[in-house]
């Protein structure tokens, strides 16, 4: 069952926290997610499980109470648990942007506030760059933050965000104009503050409210929000790094590794995709023989399992580059963009093996079949990708004269 999408030379620490968790998402997610995911019920009892198996902390570094482990661990754990349910991951993929913005880009202050916390899943993060009117066009941000004193007054409206009402620290990207005068490039004049809040819907702090869920047509569970500003009051220390004009970097940069990560649930969707049309078409019969035995729907499971292989392959390498401290925007790009792509068409050949029972609610392809689309959205869409891609092959491949 587990021949696809292997990893070769990992280490015996990397082996164990992938059994552990392989172990976790076969016994206490996939008998639960679907249910769960129907009543748009939020993963309480997972979510602890979680927290017990160290997994906010994965990539917090030892010296904060983390695991200290690279991308590539982070990003293996993220396959195993999209494999049982999506949404687990979106819980944790936040969370893992912001603490990693901190560890790279936070001031020693703000390290030592939050990374311990997050750390033991205490303070769990968001981050917030999409409004209403914008998403892949990140320089249009109209959201601003404005010194007073000793003080930000932050205001503007915030859409899309991900763990927005059980989060308790939010990182949001707005414009600040404080030492950035008018005519600023748009990509200096932005600066990420660390939001702190309580977790729920309402004004969850003076001046921040969180009106409640959208209702989406899958990822559901998790809870996905708008975050209103009206008149918010940060002080002058949350400004990550203590600087303003560097939020579009730090955010690219947040995003960058959140892209493995997505391209990793790509592969994780695809792979249990695969591993329910593998194991319907050998039990369903149609003209006599298994439909496994029909060259037709052999091909597909050839297809589909290629498709599995190709992305998981792309992913490593993206992490691997990471890891190594290598630049690696174009490698992330195309490991997004593939892994995507693929788990889409994964889960479309997967459902139409099931037939019409495919489309029955009983059946965990028509939960897959929901989610899949947005893993084209998320972290940048397939066409920002190609842009991002294109760019960097243009600069690579620069010809002289
Ligand atoms: C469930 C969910 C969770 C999300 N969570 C978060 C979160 O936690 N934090 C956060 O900040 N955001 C989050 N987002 C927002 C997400 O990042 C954006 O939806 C995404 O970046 C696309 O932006 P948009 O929806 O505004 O689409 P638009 O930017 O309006 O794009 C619309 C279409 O136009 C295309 N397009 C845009 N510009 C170009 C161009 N230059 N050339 C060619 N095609 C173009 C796009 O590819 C797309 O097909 C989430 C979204 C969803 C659906």
């Amino acid at each position: 069952m587990t021949r696809l999408a292997q990893t070769a030379g990992l280490n015996d620490v990397q082996r164990e926290i992938l059994a552990t968790v392989r172990d976790f998402v076969d016994k206490e997610i996939i008998p639960v997610a679907t249910g769960l995911e129907h009543r748009d019920e939020y993963p309480t009892e997972i979510v602890e499980g979680l927290k017990e198996l160290g997994l906010f902390g994965l990539m917090i570094p030892e010296e904060y109470g983390g695991l200290g482990e690279s991308l590539l661990t982070y990003a293996l754990c993220v396959e195993e648990i999209a494999r049982g349910w999506m949404s687990v991951s979106g819980i944790i993929n936040t969370h893992f942007i912001v603490a990693y913005m901190l560890k790279q880009h936070g001031t020693q202050e703000q390290k030592d506030t939050f990374l311990p916390r997050m750390a033991l899943g205490e303070v769990r993060g968001a981050f917030s760059m999409s409004e209403p009117a914008l998403g892949s066009d990140v320089s249009a941000i109209s959201s601003k933050g404005v010194k007073d004193g000793e003080e930000y007054v932050l205001n503007g409206q915030k859409m899309w965000l991900t763990n927005g009402g059980t989060s308790t620290l939010v990182a949001v990207l707005a414009r600040s104009d404080e030492g950035h005068p008018e005519g600023t490039a748009p990509h200096k004049s932005m600066t990420t503050f660390l939001v702190e809040k309580e977790p729920g819907f309402g004004e969850v702090r003076p001046g921040l409210t969180i009106p409640g869920k959208i209702d989406k047509m899958g990822y559901k569970g998790v809870d996905t929000t708008e975050l209103i500003m009206d008149d918010l009051r940060i002080p002058a220390n949350r400004v990550l790094g203590g600087t303003t004009g560097r939020g579009f970097y730090q955010m690219m940069d947040g995003v960058e590794v959140g892209r493995v990560n997505v391209a990793a649930r790509g592969c994780g969707v695809a792979q249990r995709a695969f591993e329910l049309g593998v194991s319907y078409a050998q039990q369903r019969h149609t003209f006599g023989k298994p439909i496994a035995q029909h060259q037709a729907i052999q091909f597909k499971l050839a297809e589909m399992a290629t498709k599995v292989e190709a992305a998981h392959a792309m992913m490593v390498n993206a992490a691997r580059k990471k890891d190594s401290g290598e630049r690696n925007d174009l490698e992330a790009g195309m490991a997004k963009y593939l892994a995507s792509e693929y788990c889409k068409e994964v889960v479309e050949d997967a459902f139409r093996i099931h037939g019409g029972y495919g489309f029955s609610k009983e059946y965990e392809i028509e939960r897959l079949y929901r989610e899949a689309p947005m893993l084209l959205i998320g972290e940048g869409t397939a066409e920002i990708q190609k842009m991002i891609i294109g760019r960097r092959l243009l600069e690579e491949y620069r010809i002289q004269g």
